[in-house]
Order: C-alpha cells, then structure tokens, then sequence
C-alpha cells in the first residue's frame, strides 16, 4: 500500500490502536490530524460491552481526540439501532449495567419483546436468567448478541466470555443470533452506512487480525495491521490472514499511506 489514492475513510480501533487501557498510544492525535487534513473521514470503532459510548468518548477527548460521540461505533450503538428498525422496537436487555444508557429510549421489558439483547453478564450469567432468555427466544423475540466470543483473560486466567452463553440459546432454540460486534458482516456493513462510504474507498486500522482485519476484508475493505495490542506474531501467522500492510504502530499509519516520506 503505498499511496494513500482511493482510501476516503479510515476506521480506526481504539483498544490496542489508539489506546491501551486507559493510556494513549504514541502518534494516534498527530495520524487522524494528518488524515483529516487530507479530507479522509475517520470513525471509531469499537467492541467493547461494558463502557457506554458516552465514556469512550471522554476518554478519547482527554487523550486529545477532537470528535463527536456519532463518530464512535460499539455493538451496543448498532444493536440500539436495529431494535428501532424492527416493527415492534422494544427489548428485554440481558446486558452489562455499564452500557444500559445506549439503549435510552428504547421500550424495555421484560415480556413479548420484539428482540432479547445478549450482552457481557459475566458472573450474572445464571441457569435463571438463561431459562429467561431462552424463553423469551424460543416464543419468537428476536435474539441479538452484542458479541460471540469464546473467553478471555482476566488477572484469574481464563474465563469464558460471552460466546458459550449465546451457543447455548442458538442450541436450544434451533436459532441463529444475530451478532452485532466485530468481526460480524453485519458490524461493518452498519460502520460503512454511517460513513456512507463504500468498501473499496474505506481502510480499517486494528491490532485484531481475525475482529478488526478478517472482519473487514471479508467485505472488500483493505486493512493495516498494527502491532502494538493484542497483536501476536505466531497467532498472526497461524490464522493465515492476510492485510495489505502490517505497521509497528498507529503513529506509521501516514508512512504506510505515502502521506508523508
Ligand atoms: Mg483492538
């Protein structure tokens, strides 16, 4: 990739790209002031489940982001926006208390909901509220998960994560959930309708070869990888995955373009 023609917009992830828990990564201000500069359009993007988009947006305005909390794209947001597409826009919410706000003005409840949103429950996960959820899908609610991932590590090891809990539902009910998190068509398919932007003028920028890379060239769009993250060399090379360029880090983003020499 060594010119910067044809690419419109830029997705950039934030954890592990632009930013590493609360810590920014060096060069992610000066990358997106270089881009913009050019009339290239960024948007932000996201999988987490447990912080409301409100809060990311803070945090990235500290950092020294100048952005509009539009410009940011989580599962709970896309999850949000289908439900209000549906012909009866009421859910019952089975997720992390951290992003309830990015469900406000959505009808709630509990019973003859038009969709039941699986979300990051982690220890409240219980054979209750599965039975729940389970009925709820089973008697024909849509059934929409925020994510699908196997598990994840926390300071005690290894914990499953979401993903299992929502096999579960799809087992019993014999149906298909609709994922709406990275690397889902469906996340990317909604990143590029709120650019209105097309896939092969669009670039994705993430330290996820199979969420943020797999996921966006499945849909035509090309993609840099970044190092720094959850970036790791064996599994990288494992997935057999492919992007059109693999970068130290975020601040290499205007040289792997041919935006500067
Ligand atoms: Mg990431």
């Amino acid at each position: 990739m060594a010119t910067v023609r044809g690419i419109r917009q830029v997705f950039l992830d934030i954890d592990g790209v632009l930013m590493l828990g609360e810590l920014p990564i060096p060069g992610g201000t000066t990358t997106v002031n270089k881009l913009k500069s050019l009339d290239i359009s960024v948007l932000y993007v996201t999988n987490t489940t447990r912080k409301p988009r409100r809060k990311i947006h803070e945090q990235l305005v500290k950092l020294g982001f100048h952005l509009e909390e539009d410009d940011i794209i989580c599962p709970a947001i896309i999850a949000r926006e289908k439900i209000m597409q549906m012909k009866r826009p009421s859910a019952a919410l089975f997720v992390n208390d951290g992003v309830m706000e990015d469900f406000e003005g959505l009808r709630i409840q509990r019973r003859d909901v038009g969709a039941v949103v699986m979300g990051d429950l982690g220890d409240k996960f219980s054979p209750e509220i599965l039975d729940e959820i389970f009925r709820l899908t089973f008697s024909g609610s849509s059934l929409i998960a925020l994510q699908k991932n196997r598990f994840w590590r926390d300071q005690g090891g290894l914990r499953l994560d979401l993903g299992p809990y929502v096999a579960a539902i799809e087992y019993a009910t014999g149906r298909r959930a609709d994922i709406v998190g990275k690397p889902s068509p469906g996340f990317f398919r909604g990143l590029l309708e709120r650019a209105q932007a097309h896939a092969a003028s669009s670039l994705m920028v993430g330290d996820d070869i199979e969420a943020d890379i797999h996921g966006a060239q499945r849909l035509g769009i090309r993609t840099v990888l970044v190092k720094t993250g959850k970036y790791d060399f064996d599994f990288v090379s494992r997935t057999e995955i492919t992007p059109n360029a693999v970068i130290p880090s975020v601040a290499d983003l205007p040289k792997a373009l041919g935006i500067e020499a």
